[in-house]
């Protein structure tokens, strides 16, 4: 590990000031991703910038029935907020499938939209790989990629978006909240992962002097019919092979509204608007998931190890459809600690 100073933000503005005036230092939360890319020789900042303490730590309901989340809420705190637990039970269960309760008790909800890809060779710096030094190529491709991506990919990078959290938050529609030297802006999070294209060094639309200060959901959190399903090689913790975030809302016995968000096989959530408007105005039968499940993973493409997420994906997809619509949203990936 090479020396950094280590400064604290007093607010917001100061923040700003402290990234403006050093582009090479880093804003640290929870430290639980940064300290590791740190110590793995993957990130070298000449200064952390502790933003833990800033008073962006609470949970509380908009004017127009929605909710606002400050940046530093540790993911513990979300997931069991009662107001999360009501309205947003899909975000809490995405939140409770990831990583370990020590770890969610430190992990805040703005570090979570940042984290890194968990892609083997982003963490070995002796390889090559273009997210990290870009132009050295990607080992991942023609190597061991089972834990890699097979949609939006490109010749440059496969990597996966590692979250849980961010899964839900898609299929919810949420809003970042940021602010930087040219002011504030909101960035739906459709638009906040970036897929790889030939800049993987980009992980998102941020820009290295932004800070997020918020995120925001929006009035409605299909609270009735939901499901996060989260595939992994093991329960204890273990980052999704393949999630499928699903929420849905009735008129009757057709389907009025849904959303489905992928985890673990893009290098964004992956959503298709042309899988929902299949299943808008159907019933919820396995016919309909089906077709959804095809849509969403139209173009999907393996690297050798991974060519076993394509099924994988589809029948996970089609699983968790139908546990949303029957209103059972238990799977094994809940691991509520009270
Ligand atoms: C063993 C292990 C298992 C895990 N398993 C899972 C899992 O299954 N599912 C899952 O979703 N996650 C998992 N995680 C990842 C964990 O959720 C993230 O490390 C965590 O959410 C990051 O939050 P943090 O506050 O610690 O971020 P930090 O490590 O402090 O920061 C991460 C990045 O975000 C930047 N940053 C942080 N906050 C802000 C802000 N407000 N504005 C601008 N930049 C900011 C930092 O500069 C840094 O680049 C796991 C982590 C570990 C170590
Ligand atoms: S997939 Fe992306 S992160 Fe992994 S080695 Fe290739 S360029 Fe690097």
């Amino acid at each position: 590990m090479t020396p950094f100073q280590y400064t604290r933000a007093n607010d917001v503005a100061d923040a700003i000031k402290q990234i403006t005036a050093e582009p090479s230092a880093k804003f640290i939360a929870g430290g639980t991703n940064l300290l590791d890319l740190i110590k793995y020789d993957v990130e070298g900042p000449a200064r952390l910038i502790d933003i833990s303490h800033l008073p962006l730590g609470r949970v509380e309901e908009t004017d127009d029935g929605g909710v606002m989340v400050g940046a530093m809420v540790p993911n513990a705190d979300l997931a069991y907020h009662p107001l999360i637990e009501k309205r947003y039970p899909l975000l809490s269960r995405a939140i409770l499938a990831g990583a370990s309760q020590q770890l969610r008790n430190m992990a805040s909800t703005g570090g979570n939209l940042l984290q890194r890809t968990r892609c083997f060779y982003f963490y070995d710096a002796t390889t090559p790989c273009n997210k990290r030094a870009p132009g050295s190529g990607c080992s991942a491709i023609d190597g061991v990629n089972r834990v890699n991506a097979i949609l939006g990919t490109s010749e440059s990078c496969i990597a996966t978006h590692p979250s849980d959290m961010c899964v839900a938050m898609a299929a919810l529609e949420a809003t970042v909240h940021v602010a930087g030297p040219a002011g504030t802006r909101t960035i739906a999070f459709a638009d906040f992962h970036r897929l790889p294209g030939d800049t993987p060094q980009r992980d998102t639309n941020l820009d290295p002097d932004e800070i997020i200060t918020r995120i925001e959901l929006p009035a409605n959190g299909f609270s009735a019919n939901y499901s996060y399903v989260k595939i992994r090689d093991r329960l204890s913790y273990a980052f999704a092979l393949v999630s499928v975030a699903a929420a849905m809302e009735f008129e009757g016995d057709t389907i009025k509204d849904v959303r489905i968000a992928l985890g673990g096989v893009a290098h964004r959530p992956w959503r298709s608007p042309a899988a929902e408007t299949v299943l808008r105005g159907q019933r919820a039968e396995a016919g309909a998931f089906e077709s959804a499940a095809d849509v969403l993973l139209r173009g999907a493409k393996g690297f050798g190890h991974n060519d076993f997420k394509i099924g994988l994906a589809r029948r996970a997809i089609i699983r968790t459809l139908g546990q949303a619509a029957r209103g059972t949203p238990q799977s094994i990936s809940d691991k509520r600690i009270r």
